[in-house]
């Protein structure tokens, strides 16, 4: 009944469908209508397992309805699920004699019922124990299978598992190779195969981006075909390594399409089926632009690390700002260790006498992220210095913000070192280390112009040693040099700490003082330079002395330019060259200038009353005609304790500077009123006594009841007082002058006008003045036989004198010829060394006395 042949050739047909990868349905569906024929009463079905849900679904088939099919979806697997769930539960062939009986289908009874279905056998399809489904035939009668229906089924069931088997597995194969194609296509590498022989195979459109060429330019041709020369080897041996089953990494130089070369980084490895090595893999990344970075990168890191200059970087968004990188030089200059200063605020290079603002302009900088350029001193590990040019300057992260500040520093020292040298040696005079000219009047210039401003004033001294020459020519240059290096030395201690000392040529330095607060300041400062000159200086074991002539001048004095004071301190030195050295000048203008010895005076003046130094001496004032002493006249002596006698025609008028005179003024007067009334009581000459007034004194306010005072207390007759002033009792006004002489007369005190003849003396003071006396002065006298103008003045004033009522006296006459000139020209009174020198008080005693007051009294 069977066709074998035909069922052959079917089975034959199913098989090469299997194996064509014929659709799984199909194949099914020609194994379902083979049974169909082994079996001609019985239906097919197939269920399909389901591994993940561990059912089983009936597959669609034309001979059962699609309710039918419907109900039989993913039934679970268990033992009482039908013939075809127990079949898989069991695995083994299971066999429904009935489906009504069958407790098995109770679940699916209805639905077989009106399907018509009454016997089930359902064998496993298994592939190597496992489950790929079931492959049932139906009966719409009671029945069990026969041996031979048996076979068929096993048959069919093994026929179905191949045909599952193989769609499952070109299913997963396919979906591999899907998937490696879309690894090979879209991989952003050049990804490619070569045969055994280095010929491309096939490539991914990455290879044609990186190598310029399509991949059909590639195919067939050998890969060193696209390798720079140089580099074939290399890449030649990274290929024979992978054909040898291993794999390597390397860089070669590509060459591409449209001829330039680039770098290419290379992956290469075996392709291996069934352990057997049939082609090589490359991956291929152009890495040009990499390496170009990486080589700019490692250039800068280079430059950077090996750079003669200090490199550091600091984090600027810790608060403490640390230090992050630094390079070689920052660690060589520094002597830090890397450990020692990252994370630590570059203040460690900071020392006492870093300089502050420097340090604010470099935080102000960091706060406003400006850059920043300074210079200043730091301190390395050693504590040792150096002069630190320091750049600053921020560095900004992708968003722009300042994250980190880069700075240079170079050790500047030795160029500063070089500078400040070149400058000092530009400055300074080598020998004694001293500014130079040039600089002094620098400095001058500088000093002068703010003085001008501030008032301050300030003071130039020329020092000039005396007798260097001879030290030098006769001790030699060496010792000379010593020598002036050692005076340079204690100019430098004695002058105060901003006054500038300096060495203009050979043996002449010069100073220029500002902080000297008067005069008195200066003039001390030349007693102190003169003083510590004067100790001996040791120089080579010899004691040497030296003196100087010092010349001050000062910018009290009216001055249009700084180098005036230079010139007038030259022109007051030479005068205290000329003074006889070791002295000093304070150059005044044309007017006077102030000497060592007038400022010694002064000084001595204020003790000089105390300690009893002065004296009067009495000079007789006498009758032209016979002699006779008329009057006395007291002049005041000052025995100073070194210098002895001094003239009163030096002290006075310093007197008169300092105010001296106004004690001394009234010690003179009180003295001789009270010597005049012990002289008369001793016996001696009956007379008036003359007292010179300085017009400072008669001016002063007081001065009358002085006057009243001292003749009450002396005892003295006004009458026999008489006061000498001169025309400079005029200089505050006539009226007032007028107006005292009148009531020192009215007081019986009488005034004579001294020195007549000298400053501006006019013939109407002898009219204005209420005097009683004019004293014709003794530059008149002195050559009055020989100077015939002189002579006619002194006869004028003899005659106009006569001719207001005024006696007059002639001073310093020596000789007969004077006496006897004056006496025919009618003057009344002589006066001089003819007849009697000035005199102690007691010589004065004396005299020959006088009875009665002249007839003038
Ligand atoms: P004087 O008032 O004209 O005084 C006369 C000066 O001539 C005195 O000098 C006297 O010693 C000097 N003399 C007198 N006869 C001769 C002579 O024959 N030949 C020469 N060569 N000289 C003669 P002395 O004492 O040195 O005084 C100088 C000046 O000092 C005085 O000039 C007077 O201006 C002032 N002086 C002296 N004593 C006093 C004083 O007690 N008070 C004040 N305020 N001034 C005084
Ligand atoms: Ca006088
Ligand atoms: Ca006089």
């Amino acid at each position: 009944m069977l066709d074998e042949p035909a069922l052959m050739e079917a089975q034959q047909a199913i098989h090469e469908m299997i194996a064509h990868h014929a659709p799984l349905e199909e194949t099914l569906e020609a194994i379902t209508l083979w049974v169909g024929r082994l079996l001609p009463d019985a239906l097919v079905s197939v269920m399909r397992y389901a591994p993940e849900r561990s059912s089983l679904s009936m597959m669609p088939n034309s001979q059962f309805s699609t309710n039918y099919v419907q109900r039989l979806q993913d039934l679970y697997i268990a033992e009482g699920t039908g013939t075809c769930g127990a079949a898989a539960f069991w695995r083994q062939l299971t066999i429904t004699e009935d489906i009504l009986t069958d407790t098995r289908w109770e679940s699916f009874r209805d639905a077989a019922r009106r399907e018509g279905l009454r016997a089930c056998w359902s064998m496993p399809i298994l592939s190597g124990g496992r489950l790929l489904g079931t492959f049932a035939t139906y009966y719409r009668r009671p029945t069990v299978p026969d041996p031979a229906s048996q076979a068929a089924l096993k048959r069919a069931a093994s026929l179905a598992a191949l045909a599952i088997i193989r769609d499952r597995d070109a299913f997963s194969h396919r979906a591999l190779s899907e998937w490696h194609d879309s690894l090979f296509a879209n991989h952003p590498d050049g990804v490619y195969e070569f045969d055994l022989q280095g010929r491309f195979q096939r490539g991914n459109a990455a290879l044609s981006r990186i190598t310029g060429y399509a991949e059909d330019m590639l195919v067939g041709r050998h890969f060193n075909e696209f390798i720079e020369p140089g580099y074939r080897t290399l890449t030649q041996a990274g290929f024979d390594i992978a054909q040898h089953g291993g794999s390597l990494q390397y860089e070669t130089m590509g060459i591409h399409h449209d001829g330039y070369t680039y770098h290419l980084e290379i992956l290469n490895f075996p392709v291996s089926v069934d352990g057997e090595i049939v082609g090589v893999y490359g991956i291929c990344r152009d890495i040009t632009e990499q390496k170009r970075a990486a080589e700019s990168q490692r250039l800068l890191e280079r430059g950077i690390q090996t750079s003669p200059n200090g490199v550091l970087m600091i984090d600027v968004t810790q608060p403490d700002m640390p230090l992050v990188y630094a390079n070689d030089s920052f660690y060589r200059l520094t002597g830090y260790r890397p450990d020692e200063v990252l994370g630590r605020n570059c203040s460690f290079l900071h020392g006492d006498d870093t300089d502050a603002g420097a340090v604010t302009a470099i935080h102000h900088a960091i706060a406003e992220r400006r850059s920043a350029e300074v210079t200043l001193l730091n301190y390395r590990k050693d504590g040792s210095s150096f002069w630190n040019q320091l750049s600053l300057s921020p560095v900004l992260n992708e968003q722009g913000d300042c994250t980190h500040y880069i700075g240079t520093q170079q050790d500047i020292t030795r160029q500063r070192n070089q500078e400040a040298q070149l400058a000092y040696q530009a400055t300074h005079d080598l020998l004694t280390g001293l500014p130079n000219r040039t600089a002094f009047e620098g400095r001058l210039e500088e000093a002068f112009q703010r003085s001008q401003q501030t008032g301050d004033g300030l003071v130039v001294m020329l020092v000039d040693l005396d007798g260097f020459k001879t030290i030098n020519d006769g001790l030699g240059y060496r010792i000379g040099h010593q020598l002036l290096e050692a005076v340079a030395d204690r100019l430098r201690q004695v002058i105060g700490q901003h006054d500038i000392p300096a060495r203009l040529t050979g043996d002449e330095f010069s100073l220029l003082l500002t902080s000297l607060a008067s005069r008195q300041a200066g003039i001390d400062m030349a007693e102190r330079i003169l003083n510590t000159l004067s100790a001996p200086f040791q120089i080579e074991g010899k004691p040497l002395h030296i003196s100087a002539s010092i010349g001050i001048a000062s910018d009290r004095e009216p001055t249009e330019h700084a180098h005036e004071l230079m010139q007038r301190a030259d022109l007051a030195m030479t005068d205290a060259k000329q003074q006889g050295r070791n002295t000093w000048h304070w150059y005044q203008g044309n007017v006077q200038r102030i000497t060592q010895e007038s400022v010694l005076l002064r000084h001595d003046l204020y003790t000089a009353l105390q300690h009893d130094q002065f004296e009067l001496y009495y000079q007789p004032i006498v009758e032209a005609v016979n002699g006779r002493i008329r009057g006395l006249e007291a002049l005041i002596r000052w025995h100073h304790p070194e210098k002895g006698m001094i003239s009163p025609g030096t002290f006075i008028s310093l007197a008169e500077q300092t105010g001296q005179i106004i004690p001394l003024g009234y010690w003179i007067l009180r003295r001789a009123c009270q010597d005049v009334a012990a002289i008369q009581t001793a016996g001696g000459p009956v007379v008036p006594v003359a007292v010179n007034i300085s017009s400072l004194q008669f001016r002063r306010e007081g001065f009358l009841e002085d006057v009243q005072q001292i003749l009450a207390a002396s005892g003295l007759p006004p009458a026999l007082l008489e006061l000498e002033v001169t025309e400079s009792v005029l200089l505050d006004g006539a009226e007032q002058a007028i107006a005292l002489i009148n009531r020192l007369r009215a007081m019986g005190v009488r005034v004579a006008l001294d020195d007549f003849g000298t400053g501006f003396s006019s013939l109407s003071y002898l009219r204005d003045l209420p005097i009683h006396k004019v004293k014709l002065d003794r530059a008149f006298i002195q050559d009055i036989i020989t100077n015939r103008s002189n002579a006619a003045i002194v006869q004028g004033i003899i005659t106009m004198a006569h001719h207001l009522g005024l006696m007059v006296v002639a001073e310093g006459i020596e000789n007969r010829e004077q006496q006897q000139d004056l006496i025919h020209r009618d003057c009344d009174l002589l006066q001089g060394f003819l007849f009697g020198k000035p005199l102690p008080r007691e010589a004065a005693m004396k005299l020959p006395g006088q009875l009665s007051a002249s007839r003038d009294a």
